[in-house]
């Protein structure tokens, strides 16, 4: 069987008898191992289901994601190798995203999308961003709240981008730096913000105005393809320790497994824990990297056609959630025919313990407030994920110690990949291309070994 890959899909001819193993199979893991398919590597996932983020649930006739999980393709490679190994699974959607603010719905982005706010937001808005634009830049930006008021000025800053980042991220946007934003958050031009207060359209703005998604069931088929050339897969093993030095993993179970070299998706707190040997203060490093967490309630809602976006940002400190999308707009085989389903997410430090049943019922009066819900709508599912690591902080702490800490794993060959094993804002995309990464350095060891 050809599984849609060739003979030497990572473009390196293995002939070895190295072992390789890969802890964690989400996509970066399972990524890695498609492209060293030949090396037969084994992968370690500790859940019962490989695909980490990118797992479906089904349940009461609903799929659900982990929240939502959109492809958006930007990189040749991706672009050719996803349909190869799914051909005939996709639609294409031109994203409807929207934001919900001062009980009207506006479209995203915000920043280029202002009319239909009350007058004297949609002028503070209009004056900022043009006194911004002729403030003097003096310096770059000391930290993402300074990249905010002078990326947009006062007013977009007041009324939707503090708002909402704060209620996003947790804490004083002063603690973040301004490296990641250059391509997720979109810069208009004075013409795109006056052409949104008045009204004019401006389509497709941003890093996804459009996405694919599977015709039928969730996104979960994407690590399932990935998987399926890979031999050895073994789920339900928790990897307890690494020893660099004996080179070997050992799992909670008792399964010890040898190695040559290893990949690690595993998110970097976790791996330098379970490192041995290794210096402090490289453990105290890697457990100082912040990331915010992510309550995810599903709902099955027994009325079709809740509502015509795919998602909103709620950027108000009222609403619990700061994002609501809402799948069967994807997929309508996403649930049973006459019913809707929607994605909550609300965003919270790692440390604080939610309280699903109050936040669950906290979100549906929200959902109530707002009108998404209606008087006779009826929950006819839940279905709870919490994720522990779901985005990366991005902080003073992280630019100064992440190279060092995955450049020491290097050096004890162990190749970090994905979202959390390099710690950055990975999409789906960026994680596969990173297990493509780790496989390619990996088969380049092997083969002048
Ligand atoms: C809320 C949210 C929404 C997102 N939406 C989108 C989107 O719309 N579009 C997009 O392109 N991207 C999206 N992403 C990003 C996308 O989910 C990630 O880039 C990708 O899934 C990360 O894959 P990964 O393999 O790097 O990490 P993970 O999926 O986290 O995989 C790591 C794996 O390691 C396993 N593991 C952990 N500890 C152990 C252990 N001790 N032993 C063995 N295994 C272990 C885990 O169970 C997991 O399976 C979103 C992310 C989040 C958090």
């Amino acid at each position: 069987m050809s599984f849609g890959i060739s003979a030497h899909e990572s473009g390196h001819a293995i002939m070895s008898s190295k072992k390789v193993v890969i802890i964690g199979g989400g996509l970066a893991g399972v990524s890695a191992g498609f492209h060293l398919a030949e090396c037969d590597p084994t992968v370690f996932e500790k859940e019962a289901a490989i695909g980490g983020l990118c797992r479906s649930f089904t349940q009461d006739g609903f799929t659900f994601d982990c929240t939502g999980h959109l492809i958006h393709l930007r990189n040749p490679y991706t672009k050719e190798l996803i349909p190869r190994i799914l051909p005939d699974v996709f639609d294409a959607h031109e994203r409807r995203a929207a934001i919900y603010s001062k009980s009207t719905i506006t479209p995203y982005p915000f920043q280029a999308n202002t009319y239909g706010l009350p007058p004297e937001v949609v002028k503070e808005c209009v004056i900022g961003f043009v006194d911004s634009m002729q403030a003097g830049t003096n310096g770059g930006p000391k930290n993402f709240h300074d990249w905010v008021l002078r990326t947009f000025g006062t007013g977009i800053a007041k009324h939707f981008m503090l708002p909402y980042n704060e209620k996003f991220w947790k804490q004083d946007l002063r603690t973040i730096t301004a490296d990641w934003v250059s391509w997720s958050i979109p810069k208009p031009s004075l013409e795109e913000v006056v052409n949104g207060a008045l009204g004019l359209t401006n389509k497709g703005m941003g890093y996804n105005p459009k996405f694919i998604y599977p015709k039928q069931g969730g996104i979960d088929c994407l690590p399932q393809a990935l998987a399926r050339p890979i031999r050895d897969v073994r789920t339900s093993q928790s990897v307890e320790y690494i020893d660099p030095r004996k080179k070997y993993v050992r799992m909670t179970s008792g399964v010890e497994e040898p190695y040559d070299y290893l990949i690690s998706s595993l998110p970097l707190p976790v791996a330098f824990r379970m490192l041995k040997d290794t210096p402090d203060t490289l453990v105290d490093a890697a457990q100082k990297l912040h990331a915010i967490s992510v309550l995810n309630i599903n709902l099955g809602i027994n009325r079709p056609n809740i509502h015509d976006q795919h998602w909103i940002y709620f950027p108000e400190h009222q609403y619990i959630f700061s994002r609501v999308g809402f799948p069967m707009n994807f997929s309508k085989a996403a649930g049973p025919e006459g019913t809707s389903s929607m994605y909550i997410e609300i965003t919270h430090s790692p440390v604080e313990k939610m309280n699903v049943e109050e936040a669950t019922e906290k979100s549906i009066s929200d959902l109530q407030t707002c009108g998404i819900l209606q008087h006779g709508d009826a929950v006819l599912t839940r279905h709870i994920i919490d994720l522990k690591y779901a985005y990366v902080v991005f902080d003073d702490h992280r630019q100064t110690h992440l190279q060092n800490l995955i450049d020491y794993l290097e050096t004890r060959d162990i190749y970090a990949a994905g979202r959390y094993g390099q710690w950055d804002y990975y999409s789906m995309e960026d994680s596969i291309l990173s297990g493509k990464k780790a496989a390619d350095a990996v088969a380049a060891r092997i083969n002048i070994s």
